[in-house]
C-alpha cells in the first residue's frame, strides 16, 4: 500500500486502513455484482448486434434531422434492452424531469387523474404535477392528482390504493428509486406486484415507472413486469457517464408515439430531431452502462458498510439487496453534511479545489448541498453527493465511473468528518 499516494489525495493512513478492513468483508457481494454486470453487458451487446449497429449509426444529423438512421437505431437498441415495443431516446430531452413530464403530459388529458400509489414523487415532479402551484403544471391543464402514502414500514398501502382508483384514474406513476427520501427503493419484483394489483382493478390504466437510478442494478427492468412506460435520464445510469445530455422513454408504441408528438409537435413526432454529433457518446455510454452501474453499486455498498460501522444509520443498510445506486447516510447535522460533500468534491477529477455550500435550487423547496466534480455537468452516475438541508440531514451519495474512484471519494469524506472533529476512529 503506497500511503504517500493517499496522503497526496488528503487521506491519512488510518482512514485507508479502516477502509481496507471494510472492503475485506465485501468480497462475496462484489462478486455477485460482477456477475450481474456480465449479464447486463451481454444483454446490451446483443441489442447492438441484433440491430446491426454500424459505423453509419455514429454519424449525425443537423437541421430537422430527417432520416437519421443512427438515432432511429439507437431507439431500437433501447427498446430491445428494455424489452419494449418502442423507445424515444433523444438529446432534446433535457433531463429526467423533462422525460417524465413528456410521458405524463402526452398521456394525460383534461379531466384525467394521475395516481401516485407509492407515496410522494420526486421533488421536481411536485411542480410538474401541481402539488406545489406552478405555471404550466398538469393541474393547470385540468389533470387532477391523488396520492396514497406508504405504510409506516415503507410498504405499499394496497387497501387505500384500491380505494383511490376511480373512473378518472388514467395513469399510475411509480418511482423505483427512493430519490430524496429515506424510504426503501422498490425492487422490480415489488413494482411488478403493484402493477398487477392496479391493473386487476382497472385494466385500462397506464402505468409509468420513474426508473431514474435503477437501470442495470437488477437483471430485469420495470418494462418487463408490466410497466407501459419506463422513463429515465441519460446523465444517470444508462448514459454510462459518456452521454452528454438526454433522456429516454421506453414502452408500448401507442404511448411512446404520443410522447414523440409531445416532445416535438403533433404530426411530426419521432420523425424530427437532429442528433448534433452526440450519438457516439450515447451509444458508447449505453455500452459501458452495465459496468459503470456495477462500479457505482460497489461504491454504494462500500459507503454503507463504512458509515454503518461508524454508527450512522444508512439506507439501504450494509447487507440489504440494492435496486438503485443511491446510498443515503443520515449524518444528523448540516455541518456533517457539508464535511461529507467536501470530501466527495475534493476527490473529483474536475473542480477538486471547489468547496460546496448549501444553496437554493430550482425545483426544490429547501436549500440543497451538492458535490459534483464531474465531466458532464450535473451527472449523477459520476461520483457525487447531495441532499436537502432538512431533517434527517441525510446525504445521498451516488455514482463513481470506477469503483476505485468511488472508494477514494468515500475515504476522503470520512477524512473530512475526522478533520472537523465529528468522527474519530
Ligand atoms: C434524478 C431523478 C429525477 C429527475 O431527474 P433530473 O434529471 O434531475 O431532472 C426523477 N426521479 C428520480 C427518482 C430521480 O432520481
Amino acid at each position: 500500500m503506497d500511503y504517500q499516494l493517499y496522503e497526496n489525495l488528503g487521506i491519512q493512513k488510518a482512514v485507508v486502513d479502516y477502509g481496507g478492513e471494510v472492503e475485506k468483508s465485501l468480497k462475496d457481494r462484489f462478486e455477485r455484482i460482477d456477475s450481474l454486470a456480465e449479464y447486463n453487458q451481454a444483454k446490451v451487446l446483443y441489442a447492438f448486434q441484433k440491430n446491426r449497429v454500424d459505423a453509419m449509426c455514429l454519424q449525425s444529423s443537423t437541421g430537422y434531422g430527417y432520416d437519421d438512421v443512427g438515432r432511429d437505431k439507437l431507439e431500437r437498441v433501447y427498446a430491445d434492452v428494455f424489452n419494449t415495443e418502442s423507445a424515444l431516446v433523444r438529446p432534446q430531452i433535457t433531463c429526467g424531469t423533462h422525460a417524465l413530464t413528456i410521458a405524463l403530459s402526452a398521456n394525460l388529458l383534461p379531466g384525467d387523474e394521475l395516481l401516485a400509489p407509492a407515496g410522494k414523487p420526486y421533488d421536481t415532479l411536485e411542480e410538474v404535477i401541481g402539488i406545489r402551484d406552478s405555471k404550466c403544471s398538469l393541474k393547470e391543464y385540468g389533470v387532477s392528482y391523488r396520492q396514497v402514502d406508504l405504510l409506516e414500514d415503507g410498504g405499499i398501502d394496497y387497501e387505500n390504493v384500491k380505494k383511490a382508483i376511480n373512473e378518472k384514474t388514467k395513469l399510475v406513476a411509480i418511482q423505483r428509486s427512493k430519490g430524496y427520501q429515506t424510504r426503501p427503493t422498490f425492487s422490480v419484483k415489488q413494482i411488478g406486484e403493484l402493477i398487477k394489483f392496479v391493473k386487476e382493478i382497472k385494466p385500462s390504466v397506464i402505468v409509468m415507472v420513474d426508473n431514474c437510478y435503477g437501470e442495470f442494478t437488477e437483471a430485469i427492468e420495470p418494462s418487463e413486469v408490466g410497466a407501459d412506460m419506463t422513463v429515465g435520464s441519460l446523465i444517470k445510469n444508462p448514459g454510462g457517464g459518456l452521454a452528454p445530455i438526454g433522456g429516454y422513454i421506453v414502452g408500448k408504441r401507442e404511448y411512446i408515439d404520443r410522447c414523440g408528438y409531445r416532445l416535438t409537435a403533433p404530426g411530426l413526432g419521432h420523425e424530427v430531431g437532429a442528433t448534433l454529433g452526440v450519438l457516439t457518446r450515447i451509444y458508447q455510454g449505453l455500452f459501458l452502462a452495465p459496468t459503470v452501474t456495477a462500479s457505482a453499486l460497489k461504491g454504494a455498498i462500500f459507503a454503507a458498510n463504512l458509515y454503518e460501522r461508524l454508527g450512522y444509520e444508512v439506507v439501504p443498510n450494509g447487507n440489504e439487496e440494492r435496486y438503485d445506486i443511491i446510498q443515503a447516510v443520515k449524518l444528523r447535522s448540516e455541518k456533517a453534511m457539508c464535511a461529507f460533500c467536501r470530501g466527495i468534491q475534493y476527490s473529483a477529477p474536475v473542480d477538486s479545489y471547489v468547496t460546496p455550500i448549501p444553496s437554493d435550487m430550482p425545483g426544490y423547496d429547501s436549500k440543497v448541498i451538492m458535490a459534483a466534480g464531474v465531466f458532464v455537468q450535473g451527472s449523477s452516475i459520476e461520483l457525487s453527493a447531495d441532499g436537502p438541508i432538512r431533517e434527517p440531514f441525510a446525504v445521498y451519495f451516488q455514482g463513481g465511473l470506477t469503483y476505485p474512484h468511488a472508494k477514494i471519494g468515500i475515504l476522503r469524506s470520512l477524512q473530512e468528518l475526522i478533520n472537523d472533529g465529528i468522527v474519530s476512529l
